[in-house]
């Protein structure tokens, strides 16, 4: 079994728009630091592989693929915040095939653990819109191809990056066979993510967010993994762990406020590792969303990937200077009564 497989998206480099934050170094500097650090060459390389037409649709609405694909075509923006290039539909199925390949890697124990390093990135875009850089979402499409091709009956879905995850949230609302989980920075784009939304009908229950004030550190976002999100895991008892990566919440990023270091990325991923191999027989597959600042990118990927192999790595960044605030504790606690979690 390979101890870790990787996803590298070909070609991403052709879905750009100068000026963008969301830009193809951001890509390059992530593997340029696993190269250099020698990590790049000794981890197998996994080919995207085809969607099928029925997890797509399950995830996306059909209508919403129709009118990407031919936006796409034409170079129109689907949103204002998301650009796209006559490339950009083919290298977003590229980008959600990615995703498959490691997760049914994993899935499959050919991989103890999976890294796709997805490009375009997925988590905002909903069924039936691309948004917040997102065309399709990747996470989802994968997760959807586990339950759909293996039976899987219970997959978790863990969103560390700085924004909320809404696009997910929306794809699994009212679904109770996927825990989705986010930690994120509000107020902040997109405006959702508050702790009272909580899924609804079937999904009532199976969707927690944890929003974190301005200017909370790593602190908060231990707690947060340590006392609600492990607890919760717990409680639902996944037979894969499945998570959103963006490196948006590390100090040196430039559209968020948290004071997060690459080191602190690391140990989360490494509580997430123990956690999976301890409770999930060892499935954990981790997705690129954002991160804009390519030092922090370049030093969060060093972190997770040697969390996951189990490895010692020094954060040259180190931690912000900034003073933290401590709301975040209050906000903790509040949701924590809220799901019964002592
Ligand atoms: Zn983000």
């Amino acid at each position: 079994m390979e101890e870790l497989v990787l996803f590298y998206p070909d070609r991403h480099e052709l879905h750009f728009e100068r000026g963008h934050p969301e830009r193809p170094e951001r890509v390059e500097a992530i593997r340029n630091a696993l190269e250099d650090s020698g990590l790049w060459e000794s981890l197998e390389k996994m080919p995207p592989i085809e969607i099928p037409k029925k997890v797509l649709q399950a995830v996306h609405d059909e209508s919403y693929l129709e009118e990407i694909s031919s936006a796409s075509k034409n170079g129109l923006r689907p949103d204002m915040d998301t650009y796209l290039t006559p490339y950009s539909w083919e290298l977003a199925l590229n980008s959600a095939g990615g995703a498959l390949a490691v997760s049914e890697a994993v899935w499959k124990r050919e991989a103890n653990r999976g890294y796709a390093l997805c490009r375009p990135p997925g988590h905002h875009a909903t069924p039936d819109q691309a948004m917040g850089f997102c065309i399709l979402n990747n996470i989802s499409i994968a997760t959807e191809n586990i339950l759909q091709k293996f039976g899987a009956k219970r997959i978790a879905i863990i969103d560390l990056d700085v924004h909320h995850g809404n696009g997910t949230q929306d794809i699994f609302w009212e679904r109770s066979d996927v825990l989705f989980i986010s930690v994120h920075q509000s107020p902040l784009y997109p405006g959702t993510g508050s702790a009272k939304e909580i899924g609804a009908g079937d999904g009532e229950g199976f969707t927690i967010n944890i929003p974190l004030p301005p200017y909370s550190g790593n602190e908060a976002r231990l707690h947060a993994m340590e006392e609600i999100i492990l607890p919760k895991l717990s409680e639902f008892k996944p037979e894969m762990i499945m998570v959103s990566v963006g490196f948006d919440a590390h100090w040196k990023d430039p559209l968020a406020q948290q004071l997060t270091s690459a080191d602190n990325y690391g140990k989360l991923i490494s509580l997430l590792s123990k956690y999976t191999d301890q409770y999930t027989g060892g499935r954990l597959a981790i997705f690129l969303e954002g991160g804009y600042d390519l030092h922090a990118g370049a030093a969060c990927s060093l972190a997770i990937t040697n969390a996951l192999l189990g490895k010692a790595w020094k954060d040259t960044l180190g931690e912000s200077q900034n003073p933290e605030t401590n709301e975040w504790r209050t906000v903790l606690n509040h949701i924590k009564v809220q799901w019964g979690i002592n």
